[in-house]
């Protein structure tokens, strides 16, 4: 664990997403290998990538490799811009029944005339290893078992790892999207933690979040968040992934200013990112499990 000083010498904890999710995929690549060794086939993830985003490519990447570190198989399906939503739809299809593949993974955000919403929710729900259909948020949200966004999952290994009580905390979400805000939300509810979420309408926000125990930052604002926001010894986790003015990949939180006021923070790069992409793995294994049973 990495402890840092800040300015009247008061410890804090940097929450190591890279070191974090190493130890997760060595954990799952060992089941995996167990998988193998018992003549079994490997876990296997289909990627589907629609167009040529640049960031999207960068995130298929270094998905296709943590197949490849954990032991599973993957199938990158390439489709060009001009996809048409029937086209996509049937290469969904297809992977749904394709008995060799256990997790569908659909990488947004689509080109602007293909509507997520329209697409999703035929993914079959066993191989849905975002957790980004309805059925699954469904079940989550009933607190029946699903597969489960991966974000909100890598926020959660960070309190398991680290010994971070949730129970009676209070924590404030900045964000309410599908994939991160709700998702992560509901998450600490089911500790036990006492949730606020914030979003852009908030009124008199910084009182909310200058509150929190826990504060989860998802809003996608470089470094908007500095120590005026945040409450003496509070846990900061930084899902945003922004650029600042000057190029840097940068956080939501204003790194240098928030750190120091923190018992516990995530940088931006090397803090939920790679943390995603290990539940991802995760999610992959157990839909695999799933199937298997
Ligand atoms: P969305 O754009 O879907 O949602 C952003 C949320 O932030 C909205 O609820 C919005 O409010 C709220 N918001 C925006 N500006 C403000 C503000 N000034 N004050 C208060 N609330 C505000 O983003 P995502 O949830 O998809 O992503 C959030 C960030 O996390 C992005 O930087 C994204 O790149 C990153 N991300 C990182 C991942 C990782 O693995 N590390 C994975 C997924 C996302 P309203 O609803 O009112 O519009």
């Amino acid at each position: 664990m990495l402890l840092f000083f800040n300015y009247r010498g008061d410890m804090y904890t940097l929450l190591n997403g890279k070191e974090l999710s190493k130890t997760v995929k060595q954990e799952i690549a060992k089941e995996v290998a167990q998988i193998i060794d018992s003549g079994k086939r490997a876990p296997a993830l289909a990627v589907i990538l629609v167009g040529e985003d640049p960031a999207s490519k960068v995130y298929v990447r270094n998905k296709l490799k943590a197949t490849k570190v954990t032991g599973m198989i993957s199938h990158e399906y390439r489709l060009p811009a001009d996809t048409t939503e029937e086209k996509l739809i049937s290469t969904i299809d297809f992977l749904n029944k394709d008995e060799e593949v256990d997790g569908i993974l659909l990488q947004l955000p689509l080109p602007k005339h293909l509507n997520p919403d329209n697409i999703l929710h035929h993914i079959a729900p066993e191989k849905d290893v975002d957790g980004f259909t309805p059925i699954s948020a469904g079940r989550f949200y009933t607190g029946l078992s699903s597969l489960r966004p991966c974000t909100p999952l890598g926020i959660m290994e960070f309190f398991k790892a680290y010994n971070i009580e949730l129970e009676g905390k209070n924590a404030v979400v900045l964000g309410r999207s599908n994939i991160v805000g709700k998702p992560v939300a509901n998450m600490l509810l089911e500790k036990n933690a006492t949730v606020t979420i914030c979003h852009s309408r908030t009124k008199n926000i910084k009182e909310v979040t200058s509150n929190a125990d826990i504060l989860i930052l998802a809003i996608g604002r470089p470094e908007m968040i500095d120590e005026t926001w945040v409450k003496e010894g509070a846990v900061v986790i930084d899902v945003g992934i922004n650029y600042s003015e000057d190029g840097r990949l940068c956080g939501d939180a204003d790194f240098d200013k928030v750190a120091p006021k923190c018992s516990a923070i995530t940088p931006v790069p090397k803090g939920v990112g790679p943390m995603t992409i290990a539940m991802l793995m995760k999610n992959c294994l157990t839909a695999y499990k799933n199937r298997m049973k």
